[in-house]
């Protein structure tokens, strides 16, 4: 699966068999743009006032870290579940200071990187509780690649990876986590005793979401639209 602000993207692959999948972060990349603007208001109307600015900016970016982290949890959760039931591995790629390839500076700026290094630590300890293998791969190229051939492009990539000659088109983020697996299975015997992988024959596949995953008992519930109920504590249970 390759990371991005809102999902994991990527492929599901067991011996011949493989799918295209996405797994949604649910509305994380929403709630950093609501915090992101509340905090840009802040800053501007304590102006004059830069400790009272300092405090409830604080304040802000621990409620927004609190939600992302909770809806984080549900999905490491529902995809730990998945690999555990399928006996399966999970492939990320090793995540860097920068940020995987051809996101914006200006993005950079905007919507902090911490949710996708926060669910891999998530997927990882829960992975290991669970016994399922979590295996990292260098990310060069991965979004630049051609997985059917495996030319690389220099120039930009838009959002739809195209490469005429192998008549091979697909969503960005998908694309770079088909890579990801071939990067894995190129370096991992073992995988690649489990796992034939033919990136062509996902041609016209559409791309199925994990899970649903309202419909998973979690116990967390939605919180409220407004935040200011949110006190960032949970309570301890009566004795
Ligand atoms: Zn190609």
């Amino acid at each position: 699966m390759d990371t991005n602000e809102d999902s994991l993207d990527g492929v599901h692959a067991s011996g011949d068999s493989a799918g295209l999948l996405r797994v949604s972060f649910d509305g994380v990349r929403r709630i950093q743009e609501i915090h992101f603007r509340r905090r840009r208001k802040i800053a501007r109307k304590k102006a004059h006032d830069r400790r009272v600015a300092r405090r409830l900016l604080d304040r802000e970016g621990r409620r927004e870290r609190h939600r992302v982290r909770q809806r984080l949890h549900r999905v490491s959760k529902g995809l730990v579940r998945f690999a555990t039931e399928a006996r399966a591995a999970i492939v990320l790629e090793e995540l860097t200071l920068h940020g995987a390839g051809g996101r914006s500076r200006r993005m950079n700026r905007r919507l902090s990187s911490w949710p996708r290094r926060e669910i891999h630590r998530q997927i990882e300890y829960k992975a290991a509780l669970e016994g399922v293998p979590v295996i990292k791969v260098n990310p060069a190229w991965t979004s630049k690649t051609c997985p059917v051939c495996g030319a690389r492009r220099r120039d930009r990539v838009g959002k739809v990876f195209v490469r005429l000659l192998c008549d091979w088109e697909m969503d960005r983020q998908i694309n770079a986590g088909l890579n990801i697996l071939k990067t894995a299975l190129a370096s991992n015997e073992a995988l690649a005793r489990a796992v034939r992988f033919q990136p062509g024959a996902l041609r016209r596949d559409v791309v199925s979401p994990l899970y649903d995953l309202s419909a998973l008992p979690t116990g967390a519930r939605e919180e409220p639209s407004g935040v200011e109920s949110q006190t960032g504590v949970i309570p301890s249970p009566e004795p």
